[in-house]
């Protein structure tokens, strides 16, 4: 595939280009406030009808694909969004203001991460196969011969993430994962970047085509969330929904899901602070580097991470940290947002944080009056009775902004960690004289979040197999998975067992002999 700006302004449904009959959207530069060509009209309930029966006849045909067939076609998708290089940088950039370094990050993440579930798919342990031995001659009653395998769901819908373009949008973690899983998938693109999601989809496109699928294996449709999202959703022919944004967006499509007739699955990711606890030995060791750390993790990408250390708790005095971590964010210039949305409620939060009681400003960093949506970055402190008397002090500020807690004991530090909501990850700083209070903390991180550190900062999510991005409420809607990794196909999977069926009617991934030398358990052992 070359490389191409010939941006038509299109839905993509199946292999037709639709322009939708409703309002024009178009991208926007947040550095400039320029709107970018084409307008984007946006689609209705009759292209969500259209998609949906197109991935819905799909289905069939897409589930039944050999394991090396499927993974071709995610390794060609992956192929054809690489192809697009710089064309699809400059297109990010432009609808983003995410400087081209990290768009060039994260595509490769991207392809990657297509990559990785190719290797899942050829490999087929993710079919879950695992065989029982049967005894027909056990007493009182005889053992069947039970085989279980997975299954996809159905089509999914997925609705992109702003803040990652291409990591967690068009042909992110949920369309790689539910592509791998052999489901259809219907995306609602972001408002926020319809070229590059058209780009992208166009990439899909035309990979089913280069590898003969049905053409409702991928559509990409633009429409307004409250309503064409919604009723993707309730479309009868979807079966689960993947979604990263907002704590109210999410909560919406998790009760539309579950107002259906038939309920389905939302694995939504939302919102999460991150807590970074610092402890007395490492406060004392290297207060003043954690410090010039940590607000190279806060300030990154304007701070607009999910991963974003948006609170930290210090117990022992945290003076060396909060002198360099106020230095640089003092030291922070200003940076484009991600959209004048995204602007306006991260300035709302900003200014929450300003006037609290309790709550004292350490530094802010600085502004740009030539950027329209500038994020400027902001440290403030408190201590752990006013962060304890006010709930809102834990809610989410999207940006470079944190809050340090001064935290008096461990039993403090506890109480708190009992309050806080649940979190997409937690982090300790520590040395050596603080292991026997890391191990006193560790099985209350585990219960709080998806992921805990020791060392290091939240931000930068490897993909892989032992990574879990997911945690509690309202971190997700759905602990009990991850939306990156491979762990996330099973998210599209569940387990059918077949009882005393006839090898030759057995799927072949269960039948004897292992045609398709895939990973199973027989009688709970590795076969
Ligand atoms: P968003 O407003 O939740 O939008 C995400 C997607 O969901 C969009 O496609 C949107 O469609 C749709 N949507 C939103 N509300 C909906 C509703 N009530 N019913 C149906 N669909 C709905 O998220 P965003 O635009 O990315 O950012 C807004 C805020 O979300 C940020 O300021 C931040 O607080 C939070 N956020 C958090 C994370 C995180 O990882 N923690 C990531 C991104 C954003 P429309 O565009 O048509 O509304």
């Amino acid at each position: 595939m070359t490389a191409t700006l010939a941006l038509t302004g299109s839905m993509l449904i199946g292999a037709a280009d639709v322009r939708g009959r409703g309002k024009e959207i178009r991208g926007v530069d947040p550095a400039t406030g320029q709107e970018l060509e084409p307008g984007y009209g946006l689609g209705d309930e009759s292209d969500v009808d259209r998609a949906v029966s197109l991935a819905w006849q799909a289905f069939p045909v897409y589930r039944a694909t050999s394991l090396r067939a499927r993974s071709a076609f995610l390794a060609t998708v992956a192929d054809n969004i690489d192809a697009l290089g710089d064309t699809l940088v400059a297109r990010v950039v432009a609808e983003t203001g995410i400087p081209a370094p990290r768009v060039r990050g994260e595509l490769a993440r991207t392809t990657n991460q297509l990559r990785l579930f190719a290797s899942v798919v050829a490999d087929g342990r993710f079919l879950g196969a695992r065989l029982d031995t049967p005894d027909p001659d056990r007493t009182p009653l005889p053992k069947p011969d039970l085989r279980q395998r997975k299954v996809p769901l159905g089509p999914v819908a997925v609705f992109s993430a702003s803040n990652f373009p291409l990591a967690f949008s068009v042909a992110g973690g949920d369309t790689a994962s539910a592509l791998a899983a052999g489901a259809p998938v219907v995306v609602k693109a972001h408002s926020a970047h319809p070229g590059t999601s058209e780009l992208v989809g166009r990439a899909i496109r035309a990979a089913v085509q280069a590898h003969d699928l049905p053409e409702g294996v991928f559509s990409l449709l633009f429409g307004d969330g409250r309503g064409l999202g919604t009723a993707l959703v309730k479309h009868p022919r979807i079966a689960a929904v993947g979604f990263t944004g907002s704590r109210s967006g999410g909560l919406a499509l998790v009760a539309a899901a579950q107002s259906r007739p038939v309920p389905i699955p939302v694995y939504a990711e939302m919102s999460s602070v991150n807590p970074v606890i610092l402890l007395p030995g490492a406060l004392a060791s290297s207060g003043a580097s954690l410090g010039t750390e940590f607000v190279a993790s806060l300030t990154t990408s304007a701070g607009q991470l999910c991963t974003n250390p948006g609170l930290v708790f210090a117990l022992g005095d945290p003076t060396g940290f909060l002198a360099a971590a106020g230095e640089a964010v003092k030291a922070a210039p200003g940076a484009a947002m991600l959209n004048t949305a995204i602007h306006k409620s991260y300035v709302a939060g900003f200014t929450r944080l300003v006037d609290a009681a309790g709550v004292t400003e350490v530094a802010v960093g600085g502004t740009d009056d030539a950027i329209a949506a500038c994020g400027q970055a902001g440290l403030f402190v408190t201590d752990g009775d006013t962060f304890l008397a006010e709930h809102a002090l834990q809610e989410e500020v999207f940006g470079a902004a944190s809050l340090v807690v001064r935290v008096r004991d461990l039993a403090q530090l506890e109480r708190i960690l009992d309050t806080l909501e649940g979190q997409l990850t937690a982090t300790v700083h520590a040395d050596e004289s603080d292991h026997d209070t890391v191990a006193a903390l560790l099985p209350r991180l585990e219960l709080l979040a998806g992921r805990v550190l020791y060392g290091g900062w939240p931000t930068g999510v490897e993909v892989g197999h032992a990574v879990v991005h997911g945690g509690p409420f309202p971190a997700t809607s759905t602990p009990a998975t991850t939306s990156v990794g491979t762990l996330a196909i099973e998210r599209w999977q569940r387990p059918v067992s077949y009882q005393n069926v006839p090898d030759a009617l057995l799927p072949e991934e269960l039948r004897d002999g292992n045609p398709l030398g895939i990973p199973r358990l027989r009688d709970g052992a590795a076969e």
